[in-house]
């Protein structure tokens, strides 16, 4: 209880990391994680340096090994999830490099229940709640499904290609919505959503080499907002919850890549720090919050901050070849708990 109140006064943020498991075929022995530790505490060590200053401890506000199910890392944050139906906005993201389990964490590696990941279990928790309250309040949900593609943003769920790149109000309206043209759509069950966000992963192809490609190299967005009619005294309320797979956080190197791909990864570069810069100004309570800095912290602006609730799932591959990644992941990471 007291340390939920001491999180609520560094400003509504929460940090969890959580590590994949090896994939068949990796090398089980060699891996960067020397101990996770049930307070939060992460030590890594570095593989090219011996002794003391070989190791390094991060710590966050819970670690998940990769033993941990999708319903074990859903049920901690499910009060989050009752939070918007109460009239509160979440922002629920996932960070770390292509290949981290940053899709497996939102989405989860395939449609069936046990699988499910954080998207599903949200919008099927709050059907729940709906349900279990219908006495007493009524409540709407409708959702949008959104990409952001080298500062562009494209309206995942719109059947018109031509009306799929959308404009950024520059007014924040009071509870998200700053894509208004986004297409919203009404649900009413978790089997509605599952059919949307088919659309939505199909939508995000178009027009690229590969999905995979071009799925790490983009941010998407999932918004549910929630519209809560009190039954008994005609209030209403609304609440708002967006779903965000970033982008993949590795490091280019300049050398290596020209063009496109440059250009590709400055713009994921860019938004990423903003979006760090951002969570960091708000955890130090700073009067100045940089959102203008990229389209991602401009879209989410009004739930980030003030009385939103946000998380950020740190994913880290445990294998030795992903050091520096890890390494730079985690210190991102540090930076914005
Ligand atoms: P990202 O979205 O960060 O690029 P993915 O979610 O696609 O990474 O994960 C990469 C691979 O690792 C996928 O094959 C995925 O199924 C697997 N994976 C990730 N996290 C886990 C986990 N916790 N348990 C089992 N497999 C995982
Ligand atoms: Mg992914």
């Amino acid at each position: 209880k007291l340390f939920n109140e001491v999180q609520e006064l560094k400003g509504n943020i929460r940090v969890y990391c959580r590590v994949r498991p090896f994939l068949s075929g990796q090398d089980k022995k060699s891996t960067t994680i020397d101990y996770m530790g049930e307070n939060g505490e992460l030590l890594i060590s570095n593989p090219f340096k011996q002794g003391k200053d070989g190791h390094r401890l991060f710590k966050f506000n819970k670690v998940f090994s990769p033993f941990a199910s999708q319903a074990e890392v859903f049920s901690d944050i499910q009060p989050l999830i009752r939070s918007v139906l109460d009239g509160f906005n979440v922002c629920i993201f996932a960070y770390g490099q292509t290949g981290s389990g940053k899709t497996y964490t939102m989405s989860g590696p395939s449609t069936s229940k046990q699988d499910w990941g954080v998207n599903y279990r949200a919008l099927n928790d709050l059907f729940d709640i709906s349900l279990s309250r219908r006495n007493a309040f009524s409540y709407e949900v409708g959702v949008q499904m959104v990409e952001i593609y080298n500062e562009q943003v494209r309206d995942l769920l719109s059947n018109d290609i031509a009306q799929r790149r959308l404009g950024i109000w520059s007014t924040s309206q009071p509870n998200g919505l700053v894509v208004p043209d986004a297409s919203l759509h009404s649900v009413k069950s978790t089997s509605d959503v599952l059919d949307l966000m088919e659309i939505g992963q199909a939508n995000r192809a178009v027009g690229s080499t590969a999905l995979n490609e071009r799925s790490s190299r983009s941010h998407s967005i999932l918004t549910v907002h929630v519209r809560g009619l009190d039954l008994k005294n005609g209030s209403t309320s609304r609440g708002c919850l967006h779903l965000i797979d970033l982008a993949g956080s590795e490091r280019v190197e300049k050398s290596e890549v020209t063009g496109d791909r440059l250009k590709e990864a400055q713009y994921i570069n860019k938004s990423l720090s903003a979006l760090g810069d951002v969570i960091f100004a708000l955890s130090q309570k700073s009067i100045h919050v940089p959102y203008r800095n990229s389209k991602l912290t401009q879209v989410l602006q009004s739930s980030l901050g003030g009385q939103a609730k946000t998380l950020m799932f740190v994913q880290i591959n445990p294998d030795v070849e992903s050091y520096s990644e890890t390494i730079s992941t985690l210190k991102f990471a540090e930076r914005v708990s």
